[in-house]
């Protein structure tokens, strides 16, 4: 009950209690995120957090049916930490379906195949991991900390475990130079990640980070609208998830669409084709956010 901001949550928890038990990001070195530049990597102490559950019980109890744990990568707790917070979370909230967190994928793979599965036995069943990108050279230069393969494994290892992942895509992050080869790769990194949810984002470069340096210099070019619809386009039509429930619904989208892959496939991409062909309006730039 007690933040330290700037806080994030991903849009399908927006009804989920927030849990800070971490601040920051231990990474925090990603090109294009100054999500949390401001704030020290801290982990918060076990008994604040278990305070703050506490606090959130008697405010609200029985409503609380979604915890996510804030901040940018909270899996990097130890198992032991973990295990403390999903006990008391359960505890309290009776009504409690899922906790979830953003998590990378060193994360996951600094993690025994028996600590996810006991993190997700007590509760921990749904991780939000953002490869952004599969294109190696666009990874490294958004120095993401993690190859194409570390992503597949993590996918692999967090799935195996009894998790649920949510993949999270950057559209533009490539640049113009690497656009179409970001849009393949992407697509195949999530057809090997094959996640129960996948949502694409849109870059938008923000003053100050390393990226906007790197734009600012010519090293960098973001695509235009069009461009950015074409990637997205790309993308649904290669990736071959078993099925996932796909979203564009972030305020960084021009576009914002849904459905079911591979299911609602051709009716996400005659969308995104008339979005192309100007036959339906975009979200305007001044309603579009980070
Ligand atoms: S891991 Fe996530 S929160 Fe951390 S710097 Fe990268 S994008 Fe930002």
């Amino acid at each position: 009950m007690r933040y330290e901001g700037p806080l994030y949550r991903p849009p399908s928890e927006h009804n989920a209690y927030i849990l800070q038990a971490t601040i920051g990001c231990s990474h925090n070195l990603c090109t294009y995120c100054d999500m949390y530049r401001s704030k020290a990597f801290r982990v918060r102490p076990l008994e604040e957090s278990l305070e703050d559950l506490k606090m959130a019980a008697a405010r609200y109890g029985n409503r609380v049916e979604k915890v996510f744990v804030a901040d940018g990568d909270a899996l990097i707790l130890d198992t032991d930490h973990w295990l403390e917070l999903l006990g008391a979370a359960r505890e309290h909230f009776p009504g409690l379906r899922r906790v979830s967190c953003y998590a990378m994928a060193s994360n996951v793979l600094e993690k025994s195949d028996e600590e996810l599965r006991a993190l997700a036995k007590a509760g921990l069943t749904q991780l939000y991991i953002g490869p952004e990108s599969g294109d190696g050279p666009t990874l490294k230069r958004l120095v993401k900390g993690a190859t194409y393969d570390d992503h597949v494994e993590a996918a692999r290892r967090a799935q195996a475990a009894g998790m649920k992942i949510s993949v999270i895509v950057l559209l533009g992050a490539g640049g113009t130079a690497r656009s179409q080869e970001h849009a393949q790769e992407t697509a195949r990194l999530i057809t090997d990640m094959d996640p129960q949810f996948l949502a694409a984002l849109t870059l938008t470069v923000i003053p100050d980070t390393p990226m906007a340096r790197m734009q600012d210099k010519g090293l960098f070019e973001l695509p235009d609208i069009y461009g950015l619809l074409g990637e997205l386009r790309t993308i649904v039509d290669v990736c071959r998830p078993t099925e996932a429930l796909f979203r564009t619904n972030h305020a960084s989208n021009h576009l914002p669409i849904g459905g079911r892959l591979p299911q609602d496939r051709q009716r996400i991409l005659e969308v995104i084709d008339a979005a192309l062909d100007g036959r339906i309006p975009l979200r305007p730039e001044h309603f579009r956010g980070l």
